[in-house]
Protein backbone atom coordinates (compact mmCIF):
# COMPACT_ATOMS: atom_id res chain seq x y z
CA UNK A 1 0.00 0.00 0.00
CA UNK A 2 1.25 4.10 -0.98
CA UNK A 3 0.31 6.70 0.94
CA UNK A 4 1.07 10.54 1.01
CA UNK A 5 3.61 11.35 3.77
CA UNK A 6 3.81 15.45 4.70
CA UNK A 7 7.44 16.04 5.34
CA UNK A 8 7.02 16.28 9.34
CA UNK A 9 5.78 13.36 9.09
CA UNK A 10 8.38 11.13 7.64
CA UNK A 11 9.14 8.47 10.49
CA UNK A 12 12.14 6.94 11.62
CA UNK A 13 13.21 4.84 15.06
CA UNK A 14 15.49 6.46 17.25
CA UNK A 15 16.89 9.35 15.22
CA UNK A 16 20.03 10.91 16.82
CA UNK A 17 19.92 13.80 14.17
CA UNK A 18 17.13 15.51 12.03
CA UNK A 19 16.86 17.84 9.84
CA UNK A 20 13.89 19.61 9.27
CA UNK A 21 12.75 22.05 5.83
CA UNK A 22 16.33 23.01 6.59
CA UNK A 23 17.08 25.92 4.08
CA UNK A 24 20.87 26.99 3.53
CA UNK A 25 20.89 30.19 0.82
CA UNK A 26 24.47 32.03 0.10
CA UNK A 27 24.00 35.28 -1.19
CA UNK A 28 25.80 36.31 -4.40
CA UNK A 29 25.57 39.27 -6.99
CA UNK A 30 24.05 36.84 -9.00
CA UNK A 31 21.21 36.54 -6.48
CA UNK A 32 20.51 34.19 -3.74
CA UNK A 33 21.75 30.50 -4.69
CA UNK A 34 19.55 27.87 -3.00
CA UNK A 35 22.17 25.61 -1.84
CA UNK A 36 19.76 23.74 0.49
CA UNK A 37 16.11 23.95 -0.07
CA UNK A 38 13.71 22.41 2.50
CA UNK A 39 15.60 19.06 3.03
CA UNK A 40 13.97 16.42 5.98
CA UNK A 41 15.74 13.34 6.69
CA UNK A 42 17.20 11.66 9.57
CA UNK A 43 19.78 9.77 10.54
CA UNK A 44 19.14 6.99 13.49
CA UNK A 45 21.64 5.97 16.55
CA UNK A 46 24.35 3.86 15.01
CA UNK A 47 23.15 3.75 11.62
CA UNK A 48 25.37 4.73 8.38
CA UNK A 49 23.35 6.91 6.05
CA UNK A 50 24.98 8.17 2.57
CA UNK A 51 24.31 11.37 1.32
CA UNK A 52 24.76 10.80 -2.67
CA UNK A 53 24.18 13.69 -5.56
CA UNK A 54 25.64 15.52 -8.23
CA UNK A 55 28.20 18.31 -7.30
CA UNK A 56 26.41 21.17 -6.67
CA UNK A 57 23.49 19.72 -5.03
CA UNK A 58 23.87 20.87 -2.11
CA UNK A 59 25.90 17.99 0.24
CA UNK A 60 28.38 19.84 1.76
CA UNK A 61 26.07 22.67 2.48
CA UNK A 62 24.39 20.53 4.55
CA UNK A 63 27.05 19.46 6.54
CA UNK A 64 28.74 22.87 6.88
CA UNK A 65 24.72 23.55 7.96
CA UNK A 66 25.33 20.93 10.79
CA UNK A 67 28.37 22.37 11.81
CA UNK A 68 27.28 25.79 11.55
CA UNK A 69 30.72 26.76 9.66
CA UNK A 70 29.21 28.16 6.31
CA UNK A 71 31.12 30.99 4.92
CA UNK A 72 30.17 34.42 5.15
CA UNK A 73 28.00 34.33 2.35
CA UNK A 74 26.31 31.79 3.59
CA UNK A 75 22.96 31.45 5.85
CA UNK A 76 20.28 29.35 7.41
CA UNK A 77 17.01 30.79 6.83
CA UNK A 78 14.68 28.07 7.75
CA UNK A 79 14.02 25.07 9.81
CA UNK A 80 15.73 22.80 12.20
CA UNK A 81 18.37 20.84 12.94
CA UNK A 82 17.53 18.67 16.14
CA UNK A 83 19.94 16.77 17.42
CA UNK A 84 20.46 14.59 21.05
CA UNK A 85 17.24 16.66 21.36
CA UNK A 86 18.27 20.27 21.00
CA UNK A 87 17.65 22.66 17.91
CA UNK A 88 21.67 23.55 17.10
CA UNK A 89 20.09 26.17 14.97
CA UNK A 90 19.12 27.81 18.91
CA UNK A 91 22.26 27.07 20.53
CA UNK A 92 24.60 30.36 20.85
CA UNK A 93 28.21 30.67 19.12
CA UNK A 94 30.01 28.78 22.55
CA UNK A 95 27.49 25.85 22.64
CA UNK A 96 27.99 25.48 19.44
CA UNK A 97 31.83 24.76 20.00
CA UNK A 98 30.98 22.38 22.36
CA UNK A 99 29.17 20.56 20.43
CA UNK A 100 31.87 20.67 17.45
CA UNK A 101 34.54 17.90 17.98
CA UNK A 102 33.17 16.72 20.85
CA UNK A 103 29.66 15.40 19.82
CA UNK A 104 29.92 16.21 16.09
CA UNK A 105 32.74 15.81 13.91
CA UNK A 106 34.01 16.21 10.29
CA UNK A 107 36.38 14.85 8.21
CA UNK A 108 36.98 16.70 5.13
CA UNK A 109 37.79 15.45 1.10
CA UNK A 110 41.03 17.42 1.26
CA UNK A 111 43.36 16.39 4.14
CA UNK A 112 46.38 17.94 2.91
CA UNK A 113 44.69 21.16 3.29
CA UNK A 114 43.17 20.58 6.32
CA UNK A 115 46.26 20.38 8.21
CA UNK A 116 48.49 22.77 9.44
CA UNK A 117 51.91 22.48 7.70
CA UNK A 118 54.04 23.98 10.39
CA UNK A 119 52.46 21.64 13.31
CA UNK A 120 53.22 17.98 13.82
CA UNK A 121 51.11 15.39 13.63
CA UNK A 122 51.26 14.97 17.68
CA UNK A 123 50.94 18.58 18.22
CA UNK A 124 47.62 18.75 16.27
CA UNK A 125 46.07 15.85 17.28
CA UNK A 126 47.05 16.51 20.88
CA UNK A 127 45.53 20.09 20.59
CA UNK A 128 42.11 18.45 19.71
CA UNK A 129 41.97 16.04 22.92
CA UNK A 130 43.58 18.78 25.05
CA UNK A 131 40.31 21.03 24.29
CA UNK A 132 37.49 18.47 24.48
CA UNK A 133 38.89 16.39 27.60
CA UNK A 134 40.73 18.40 29.22
CA UNK A 135 43.91 16.52 29.11
CA UNK A 136 47.33 17.21 29.95
CA UNK A 137 50.03 17.67 27.35
CA UNK A 138 52.00 14.22 28.09
CA UNK A 139 48.28 12.31 28.17
CA UNK A 140 47.02 14.03 25.18
CA UNK A 141 50.46 13.11 23.24
CA UNK A 142 50.01 9.72 24.62
CA UNK A 143 46.30 9.47 23.31
CA UNK A 144 46.95 11.00 20.29
CA UNK A 145 49.67 7.69 19.68
CA UNK A 146 47.06 5.52 20.50
CA UNK A 147 44.58 6.84 17.84
CA UNK A 148 47.15 6.66 14.96
CA UNK A 149 47.44 3.42 16.44
CA UNK A 150 43.68 2.80 16.12
CA UNK A 151 43.45 3.87 12.34
CA UNK A 152 46.31 1.91 11.46
CA UNK A 153 49.42 4.13 11.26
CA UNK A 154 52.12 1.35 12.32
CA UNK A 155 54.84 3.17 14.55
CA UNK A 156 52.63 5.79 15.98
CA UNK A 157 55.24 7.26 18.67
CA UNK A 158 57.55 8.08 15.88
CA UNK A 159 54.50 9.09 13.59
CA UNK A 160 53.45 11.75 16.30
CA UNK A 161 56.94 14.05 15.67
CA UNK A 162 56.51 13.98 11.84
CA UNK A 163 54.78 16.96 9.74
CA UNK A 164 51.76 16.12 7.51
CA UNK A 165 54.27 16.67 4.41
CA UNK A 166 55.86 13.10 5.50
CA UNK A 167 52.55 11.59 5.28
CA UNK A 168 51.30 10.29 2.41
CA UNK A 169 47.88 11.03 0.74
CA UNK A 170 46.08 7.60 2.54
CA UNK A 171 47.88 8.47 5.99
CA UNK A 172 46.90 11.99 5.97
CA UNK A 173 43.26 10.68 5.77
CA UNK A 174 44.00 8.62 8.49
CA UNK A 175 45.41 11.05 10.70
CA UNK A 176 42.05 13.18 10.06
CA UNK A 177 40.32 10.40 11.27
CA UNK A 178 42.05 9.91 14.32
CA UNK A 179 42.01 13.95 15.12
CA UNK A 180 37.86 13.60 14.65
CA UNK A 181 37.87 10.54 16.77
CA UNK A 182 39.91 12.83 19.51
CA UNK A 183 36.64 14.39 21.03
CA UNK A 184 35.14 11.12 21.22
CA UNK A 185 31.97 12.37 18.82
CA UNK A 186 28.68 10.58 18.60
CA UNK A 187 28.10 11.72 15.07
CA UNK A 188 30.90 11.36 11.98
CA UNK A 189 30.46 13.31 9.05
CA UNK A 190 32.91 12.40 6.56
CA UNK A 191 32.64 14.61 3.69
CA UNK A 192 34.16 12.64 0.08
CA UNK A 193 37.04 10.85 3.00
CA UNK A 194 38.18 9.08 -0.21
CA UNK A 195 37.87 10.80 -2.98
CA UNK A 196 41.51 12.28 -3.38
CA UNK A 197 42.80 8.79 -2.67
CA UNK A 198 43.06 5.35 -5.22
CA UNK A 199 40.90 2.11 -5.43
CA UNK A 200 42.77 0.41 -2.88
CA UNK A 201 43.27 3.26 -0.60
CA UNK A 202 39.56 3.92 -0.93
CA UNK A 203 38.37 0.85 0.25
CA UNK A 204 40.74 0.85 3.15
CA UNK A 205 39.63 3.93 4.41
CA UNK A 206 36.19 3.57 4.13
CA UNK A 207 36.73 0.01 5.83
CA UNK A 208 38.34 1.73 8.79
CA UNK A 209 35.59 4.31 8.91
CA UNK A 210 33.58 1.61 9.19
CA UNK A 211 35.32 -0.48 12.11
CA UNK A 212 35.43 3.31 14.05
CA UNK A 213 32.10 3.86 13.78
CA UNK A 214 31.61 -0.25 15.18
CA UNK A 215 34.18 -0.05 18.03
CA UNK A 216 32.96 3.62 19.41
CA UNK A 217 29.16 3.57 18.80
CA UNK A 218 29.49 5.93 16.69
CA UNK A 219 26.53 7.33 13.90
CA UNK A 220 28.03 8.20 10.29
CA UNK A 221 27.24 10.56 7.94
CA UNK A 222 29.01 9.35 4.58
CA UNK A 223 29.05 12.53 1.83
CA UNK A 224 29.73 10.95 -1.50
CA UNK A 225 29.14 11.35 -5.60
CA UNK A 226 29.34 7.91 -5.70
CA UNK A 227 26.44 5.12 -4.83
CA UNK A 228 29.29 2.09 -5.51
CA UNK A 229 31.44 3.71 -2.74
CA UNK A 230 28.25 4.36 -0.17
CA UNK A 231 26.70 0.88 -0.79
CA UNK A 232 30.22 -0.15 0.83
CA UNK A 233 29.34 0.91 4.26
CA UNK A 234 25.77 2.42 4.49
CA UNK A 235 22.81 1.35 5.81
CA UNK A 236 20.73 3.84 3.98
CA UNK A 237 20.84 6.28 1.45
CA UNK A 238 19.17 9.42 0.74
CA UNK A 239 19.01 10.96 -2.73
CA UNK A 240 19.97 14.88 -3.28
CA UNK A 241 18.70 16.66 -6.17
CA UNK A 242 19.17 20.15 -6.43
CA UNK A 243 19.37 21.18 -3.22
CA UNK A 244 16.51 18.85 -1.96
CA UNK A 245 15.84 15.06 -1.12
CA UNK A 246 14.81 13.26 -3.90
CA UNK A 247 14.53 9.25 -2.66
CA UNK A 248 15.45 7.66 0.84
CA UNK A 249 15.68 3.84 1.01
CA UNK A 250 17.94 1.01 2.36
CA UNK A 251 20.67 0.68 0.54
CA UNK A 252 19.20 -2.63 -1.07
CA UNK A 253 16.41 -1.29 -2.22
CA UNK A 254 18.38 1.54 -3.93
CA UNK A 255 19.89 -1.12 -5.94
CA UNK A 256 16.93 -3.61 -6.35
CA UNK A 257 14.01 -0.78 -6.86
CA UNK A 258 15.27 2.55 -6.82
CA UNK A 259 11.83 4.62 -7.49
CA UNK A 260 12.99 8.23 -8.44
CA UNK A 261 14.03 8.74 -11.60
CA UNK A 262 16.90 10.79 -10.93
CA UNK A 263 18.42 7.54 -8.65
CA UNK A 264 17.76 5.73 -11.21
CA UNK A 265 20.04 7.69 -13.45
CA UNK A 266 22.95 7.88 -11.17
CA UNK A 267 22.85 3.80 -10.88
CA UNK A 268 23.18 3.81 -14.58
CA UNK A 269 26.28 5.98 -14.45
CA UNK A 270 27.40 4.22 -11.78
CA UNK A 271 31.04 2.53 -12.85
CA UNK A 272 30.62 -1.02 -10.67
CA UNK A 273 27.23 -1.57 -11.54
CA UNK A 274 27.72 -1.80 -15.42
CA UNK A 275 30.66 -2.78 -16.93
CA UNK A 276 29.62 -2.51 -20.23
CA UNK A 277 28.66 0.71 -21.36
CA UNK A 278 27.99 4.00 -19.01
CA UNK A 279 25.05 6.19 -19.53
CA UNK A 280 24.99 9.88 -18.95
CA UNK A 281 22.84 12.08 -17.36
CA UNK A 282 21.70 14.28 -19.86
CA UNK A 283 20.93 17.90 -19.22
CA UNK A 284 22.56 19.79 -16.53
CA UNK A 285 22.67 20.70 -13.06
CA UNK A 286 20.24 23.75 -12.82
CA UNK A 287 20.96 26.89 -11.50
CA UNK A 288 20.01 27.41 -8.09
CA UNK A 289 19.60 30.98 -8.01
CA UNK A 290 16.41 30.50 -10.63
CA UNK A 291 15.79 26.63 -10.28
CA UNK A 292 13.05 25.17 -12.21
CA UNK A 293 9.86 25.57 -10.98
CA UNK A 294 7.59 22.43 -10.12
CA UNK A 295 9.96 18.92 -9.47
CA UNK A 296 13.46 20.43 -10.48
CA UNK A 297 14.41 17.39 -12.27
CA UNK A 298 11.66 17.64 -14.88
CA UNK A 299 13.87 19.49 -17.53
CA UNK A 300 16.36 16.07 -17.69
CA UNK A 301 13.45 13.71 -16.78
CA UNK A 302 12.69 10.95 -19.23
CA UNK A 303 9.34 10.22 -17.56
CA UNK A 304 8.49 13.50 -17.19
CA UNK A 305 4.44 14.45 -16.65
CA UNK A 306 2.77 17.77 -17.55
CA UNK A 307 2.36 18.51 -13.27
CA UNK A 308 5.99 17.82 -13.04
CA UNK A 309 7.02 21.47 -14.49
CA UNK A 310 3.61 23.03 -12.30
CA UNK A 311 3.45 21.74 -8.98
CA UNK A 312 6.83 20.32 -6.58
CA UNK A 313 5.93 16.72 -6.23
CA UNK A 314 4.63 14.87 -3.06
CA UNK A 315 6.55 13.00 -0.49
CA UNK A 316 5.00 9.40 -1.30
CA UNK A 317 6.20 6.13 1.24
CA UNK A 318 6.40 2.95 -1.23
CA UNK A 319 7.39 0.92 1.44
CA UNK A 320 8.59 0.78 5.13
CA UNK A 321 11.69 3.61 5.00
CA UNK A 322 11.24 4.06 1.26
CA UNK A 323 10.31 7.71 0.51
CA UNK A 324 10.20 9.68 -2.90
CA UNK A 325 9.58 12.98 -3.93
CA UNK A 326 8.07 12.17 -7.44
CA UNK A 327 4.72 12.35 -9.12
CA UNK A 328 5.10 9.01 -11.02
CA UNK A 329 4.20 7.92 -7.19
CA UNK A 330 0.81 8.90 -7.53
CA UNK A 331 0.10 7.29 -10.79
FE1 LIG B 1 10.43 13.09 -13.25
FE2 LIG B 1 8.12 14.24 -12.62
FE3 LIG B 1 9.16 12.46 -10.99
FE4 LIG B 1 10.27 14.85 -11.25
S1 LIG B 1 8.24 14.40 -10.41
S2 LIG B 1 11.32 12.93 -11.22
S3 LIG B 1 9.95 15.25 -13.43
S4 LIG B 1 8.44 12.09 -13.09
Amino acid sequence: MRWILTRREARVNNPLISLQNLKTYFFSEAGSVRAVDGLDFSIDKGETVGLIGESGCGKTTTALSIMRLLPPNGQILGGKIIFDDQDLLELDAAAMRTIRGSKIAMVFQEAATALNPVLTIGEQIAEVITLHQGATHREALREAAHLLEMVGLPDPVRRLTEYPHQFSGGMRQRTMLAMAMAGQPSLLIADEPVAALDGPLQAQVLELIDNLKRELDMTVLLITHNLALAAAICERIVVMYAGEMAETAPVATIFTAAAHPYTQCLLRATPQLKADRLEVIGGSVPDLVSPPPGCRFHPRCPWALEICSQQSPPTVEVSGGHLVNCWLMKQ
